[in-house]
């Protein structure tokens, strides 16, 4: 008997298409009982304490292996397996009579919900300690890890989600393309695929259905799986799979319509390192940099000239573009511990951006000062803006201080709501405007972007976000002033479109993402663009607006 075909929809990331098997990454360990240990504590304490001492070299080693930023995620993994403070309250559990395991589990749950208190970045952590006392309960218990299959043949990795340390050392010539039940379009494994051009489909709950050694097509472009495909459905998959890819290798270029209209594709860098990238990738310059990720590390505030030295590496990169470089976002996800206020209940919604850089002015003027003179000795086209602006007082007060300090260019981002809806005022006063579409998504649903528990919430294709959006766009057709996009609603090529329908002038996003971006903005005229924008604009819902945009794809 042949299985019926079956369809699997989720969210996909990027345009790709694969046809491959599934493997499927084993669920999370079971919660180890609370029966209390029949043996010695000694016993029990050697156990906890060489799987903690195990699991923080295996992470060590694995980190060896990956180098890069991987190398420092699983080094932070490891430092967790090693911290005395949590031997010290594991061995307290264990002398009360728990068993090493519950032992370890407890532990480890009691300091995540310590994290998942104080919010943002810090419960995104949490996520990883769970992980981390995953490792070191099964090395207990004597049973594999769980974590990526190991093959040596190509497969298509379905999982819940994806921790840190399943994705830091996922070989990309083997997976071929990543499918998850849980998680949206900001999770890990979503950003990993749009950083890597890995096909994904994320939040595919029904995936749960899937078995290793189902063949599938997985078709990131339209959020579909296909399970039990027959031949003539597969062969066809080829078919596109190797027009799509055709269309990619060729887009190359500046970003331009069917008609012509230009839309200039920049990209996202936070180093010198990734501007390299940028720069392989043919972006026609930085739509945003991120100057916080340079000073992560940081306990006092860069000196002028250590920042000038960190602008002129990454200007020098891009002779003639333009690069636009936004000054410190500091607070909540990228806490910087000489900006940031400690202790505040809400940091997403406390002193972050622009206001702890008017909070601490002489950090602002210093940042400014710095940038002035790597643009005096670069040939690149600096622009400079802030982020988090939610008022025109906010605005002018930035572009005074800009203009007071020799910078040419100076904009602000739209990241809040109020924002969007002053664009229009904002716009008389800047020179231009940088839509932060993760923000502005996380505060028109008040929505944390880093929690999983509302991912389903962060989804620029909801309409209400595209109708602020608008509103942005309509002020820059007003002031003919550039509008420009750079959260990572740009890397979704088709919903691209739809921002360049909305009036967006520009397309800011991780390198990896330009050429299908490239690609897709290359397949409409400017009127299509619109009309498809006026489409979506009137649907109530992420999911209608997807669909409506799909279904102008097909006709
Ligand atoms: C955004 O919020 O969309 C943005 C580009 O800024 P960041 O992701 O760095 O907050
Ligand atoms: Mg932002």
């Amino acid at each position: 008997m042949t299985n019926k075909e079956t369809t699997i929809t989720g969210i996909g990331v990027g345009r790709g298409l694969v046809v491959g098997d599934v493997r499927r990454m084993p669920d999370p360990l079971p919660e180890p009982a609370q029966a209390k240990s029949s043996k010695a504590t000694g016993e029990e304490l050697d156990r906890a304490t060489r799987a903690l001492g195990e699991t923080a070299l295996d992470l060590r080693a694995r980190g060896l292996q990956a180098g890069g930023l991987a190398k420092e995620v699983l080094d932070a993994l490891a430092l967790m397996a090693d911290d005395a403070v949590l031997l010290a309250n594991v061995k307290d559990r264990i002398d009360q009579g728990s068993t090493a395991e519950r032992a370890v589990f407890d532990s480890f749950a009691g300091f995540a919900s310590i994290l998942e208190a104080a919010g943002g970045y810090m419960a995104e952590r949490a996520g990883d300690l769970s992980d981390v006392a995953n490792r070191v309960i099964a090395r207990i218990m004597g049973v594999s890890t769980p974590g990526v299959p190991q093959s040596t043949t190509p497969f298509i990795l379905v999982a819940r989600d994806l921790a840190p340390a399943d994705t830091a050392l996922l070989d990309f010539d083997i997976v071929r393309a990543l499918v998850t039940t849980d998680g949206g379009p900001t999770s890990h494994t979503a950003i990993l695929a749009r950083e890597k051009g890995l096909p994904a489909i994320v939040g595919a709950a029904l995936a749960n259905v899937l078995v290793d050694g189902d063949i599938v097509i997985v078709d990131a472009g339209k959020g579909e799986i296909v399970l039990h495909p027959d031949a003539a459905r597969i062969a066809a998959a080829l078919v596109e799979a190797q027009s799509r890819q055709v269309a990619r290798d060729g887009a190359s270029g500046p970003g331009r319509m069917a008609d012509g209209h230009e839309v200039q594709l920049l990209a996202n860098v936070g180093s010198s390192k990734s501007a390299t990238a940028a720069v392989e990738s043919h972006a026609e310059g930085v739509g945003l940099f991120r100057t916080e990720f340079l000073f992560l590390d940081n306990d006092t505030a860069p000196t002028v000239e250590a920042q000038r030295a960190e602008y002129s590496a990454v200007f020098e990169k891009f002779p003639g573009q333009k690069v636009v470089v936004r000054v410190l976002d500091a607070g909540a996800d990228k806490p910087l511990s000489f900006l940031t206020d400690e202790g505040e209940e809400n940091p997403a919604l406390g002193r972050r951006g622009i206001r702890a850089l008017f909070a601490h002015e002489e950090i602002l003027r210093g940042q400014l000062t710095a940038i002035a003179q790597a643009t005096a000795t670069t040939l690149a086209d600096v622009w400079v803006m802030a982020p988090m602006i939610s008022t025109v007082e906010e605005t002018e007060a930035f572009v005074g201080i800009c203009r007071e300090l020799g910078i040419r260019k100076a904009g602000v981002m739209i990241e809040v709501p109020s924002s969007a809806l002053l664009a229009n005022h904002i716009l008389e006063i800047a020179d231009f405007v940088s839509i932060g579409t993760n923000d502005l998504t996380q505060y028109t649903f008040a929505a944390d972007r880093l929690l999983g528990t509302v991912a389903n919430l962060q989804d620029a294709w909801n309409p209400a976000v595209l109708r602020l959006i608008r509103e942005v766009g309509l002020a820059g057709e007003l002031t003919k002033k550039p509008v420009g996009i750079c959260g990572e609603a740009a890397a979704d090529p088709l919903l691209a479109v739809v921002l360049v329908g909305l009036g967006v002038t520009s397309l800011s996003m991780s390198p990896t993402a330009l050429a299908d971006v490239r690609a897709e903005i290359s397949r409409f005229t400017l009127p299509e663009a619109r009309e498809l924008a006026e489409r979506v604009l009137s649907t109530r819902s992420a999911a209608d607006a997807r669909i409506a945009a799909s279904a102008v794809l097909t006709q």
